[in-house]
This record gives structure tokens, C-alpha cells and sequence, in this order.
């Protein structure tokens, strides 16, 4: 068992963070959100005050949080974290930002003699919670054998993308196509519903027809249609529209980088982005059927 400490207790986090109790690791945790990190303690994880005090003596620093911003702010520089981790520890990032973010606190982390690992994350706040995440995992190989039992006790499923920020860049991809396709399926639903189907009818036929996808099986977007998901609950929780408006970003810049092309990619970001700008941001994404359907 590793001692641990763990930053960021938001919708993904405190699953996260709750699952490496179940598993027996002794756990120190941090977030800027007093009544997260009172939460975890709660449940048997050593709180801190600040992150310094967080990582102090810790094997494995994990951190979830929102953007790129966070997690240089929270690493680099003069007062970041990369100076206050002990020397031989390992440090997993599982947030979803930039590939060439990743990549910079990874070569200052490399420069202090402590390994880094790009590990964000693919299953949602369910995944979580149930210990079902796959981890994309970018960097070296033996950090993620060190990494491995660890990222085992929050997911079932752990790949190897490559060197650093390759974690990222594969995740950037899922989740634009996850983005298209999450538009896509609200687009099929508000149709069939505007022409007189009813929604859970629909959803029943095209899960068993070409039309079938992961948003459609397990996070339909039509309230009535599921229980336990953000559409049941008003879109509260989840995965924020801000955040997925943010990975579209992410993958406008990787095809900029790379001169790729990325129609639907940029078409579902702008949708996004007019949802958001509407006042959905911190709503589910699933909440984008709203933008077509203005009656759910
Ligand atoms: P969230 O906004 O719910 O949680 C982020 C947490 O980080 C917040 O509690 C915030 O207070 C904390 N935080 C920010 N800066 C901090 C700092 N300097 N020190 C300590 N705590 C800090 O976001 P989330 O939904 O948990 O997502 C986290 C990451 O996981 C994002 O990068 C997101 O893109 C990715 N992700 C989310 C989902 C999902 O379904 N929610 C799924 C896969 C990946």
C-alpha cells in the first residue's frame, strides 16, 4: 500500500479519491473547496490545508483538475509543487489538458529527478465512482509499471498511448468524437420526439440499430429516458458543458499544430460554446439537447 496524496476533489476526484481508501492506501487530500476535501476526510482521508502540506512524505501524487491553467499553476513556478514533493515519488496527473502542458510539467518534473505520468481519464462520474475508469496513460514505461497498482484500485482499463502528453493527445480525440457524437444523438432524439416519437421508443430502436453509441447506451441525454444520469437530475453534476467546450479547444489546437482538419470537431465546439454562452456551463453536456429542444 502507497501513501498517497490527492488534489482536486471535484465530480471526478472524490470518486476517485474514495476508491484508493476502499483500497487500503493511506490518503492526504487537498482542494481549494473546504467542504470537498471535509467530505473526504470524513471518509477516512488525512486533510490538509494547503497542498504543500498535502504532499509532505507522499510516495504518489495524484491530481483532477479542470485545465492547464490549474495544474501549471500547481506544479510550476517558484511556490509550485514540483519543489515541495519528495525526491523519488511519482506524480500522475489525470486531468484532461494541452499535450504540450503535460509535456513542460513533465520536463520540470524530470529536472527535480521525480517521474510524471499524463493520466487522464475516460467513464465519467459512473466510472468513477465505480472504479471502472480507463486510464490514458502517457510517458515512460516503467513509471507506469510503478503507477499500475495504484491506477488499478479507480480503473479496469489501463493504456499505454506513449511518451508524454500522448496520454492527453488520445484523450483530446475520444472526447472530441464523444462531443460529436453527444450533439449528434440530441439532434436524432429532439427530431424523432419533435415528429411525434416518444423518446425511450426511439432510444430502445436505434440502440439496436446502426445508430448505437455509447451515449445513447449509457448517458442518454433525454430526461424520462435513464435513471442515473445527469438528464434524470436536471443535468446537474457529470461532465460540464465548459468542460467539454474546453477539450473541443483542446483539439481546434492540435489541429492547428498539425494542419488536420476537423469539421464536425469545430462544429460541435461552436455548438457548445452557444450553449455555454446561454448560461449552460456548468451544466452536463448532455444538456446540448436543450439548444435543440428547448422544452426539455
Ligand atoms: P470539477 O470542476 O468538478 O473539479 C475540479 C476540482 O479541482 C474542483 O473541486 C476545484 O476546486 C479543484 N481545484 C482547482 N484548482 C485547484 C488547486 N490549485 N488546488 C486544489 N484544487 C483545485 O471537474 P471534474 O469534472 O472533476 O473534472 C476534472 C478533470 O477531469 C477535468 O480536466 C475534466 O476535463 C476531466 N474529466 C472529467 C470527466 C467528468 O465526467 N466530469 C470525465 C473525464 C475527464
Amino acid at each position: 500500500m502507497s501513501r498517497i496524496a490527492f488534489i482536486g476533489l471535484g465530480n471526478m476526484g472524490a470518486p476517485m479519491a474514495l476508491n484508493l481508501l476502499k483500497a487500503g492506501h493511506t490518503l492526504g487530500v487537498f482542494d481549494l473547496v473546504k467542504p470537498a476535501v471535509e467530505k473526504a476526510a470524513q471518509a477516512g482521508a488525512k486533510a490538509a490545508a494547503t497542498a504543500q502540506a498535502c504532499v509532505a512524505g507522499a510516495e504518489i501524487v495524484i491530481s483532477m483538475l479542470p485545465a492547464s491553467i490549474h495544474v501549471e499553476t500547481l506544479y510550476l513556478g517558484e511556490s509550485g509543487l514540483l519543489r515541495a514533493i519528495e525526491g523519488g515519488a511519482l506524480v500522475i496527473d489525470c486531468s484532461t489538458i494541452a499535450p504540450q502542458s503535460a509535456k513542460a510539467v513533465a520536463q520540470a518534473a524530470a529536472a527535480r529527478g521525480l517521474a510524471m505520468l499524463d493520466a487522464p481519464v475516460s467513464g465519467g462520474t459512473a466510472g468513477a465512482a465505480a472504479g471502472t475508469l480507463t486510464f490514458i496513460v502517457g510517458g515512460d514505461a516503467p513509471a507506469l509499471e510503478r503507477a499500475r497498482p495504484v491506477l488499478a484500485a479507480m480503473g479496469k482499463n489501463i493504456f499505454h498511448a506513449g511518451g508524454h502528453g500522448a496520454g492527453q493527445t488520445a484523450k483530446i480525440c475520444n472526447n472530441m468524437m464523444l462531443g460529436i457524437q453527444m450533439a449528434g444523438l440530441a439532434e436524432a432524439l429532439a427530431l424523432g420526439t419533435a415528429n411525434g416519437l416518444d423518446a425511450k421508443v426511439l432510444s430502445e430502436i436505434m440502440s439496436k440499430s446502426s445508430g448505437r453509441n455509447w451515449a445513447l447506451e449509457v448517458y442518454n441525454p433525454y430526461p424520462g429516458v435513464m435513471e442515473n444520469v445527469p438528464a434524470a437530475r436536471g443535468y446537474s453534476g457529470g461532465f460540464g458543458v465548459d468542460l467539454m467546450l474546453k477539450d473541443l479547444g483542446l483539439a481546434a489546437e492540435s489541429a492547428m499544430a498539425t494542419r488536420s482538419s476537423i469539421p464536425l470537431g469545430e462544429l460541435a465546439r461552436n455548438l457548445y460554446a452557444l450553449h455555454s454562452a446561454g448560461g449552460a456551463g456548468s451544466l452536463d453536456f448532455s444538456s446540448i439537447l436543450r439548444l435543440l429542444k428547448r422544452t426539455v
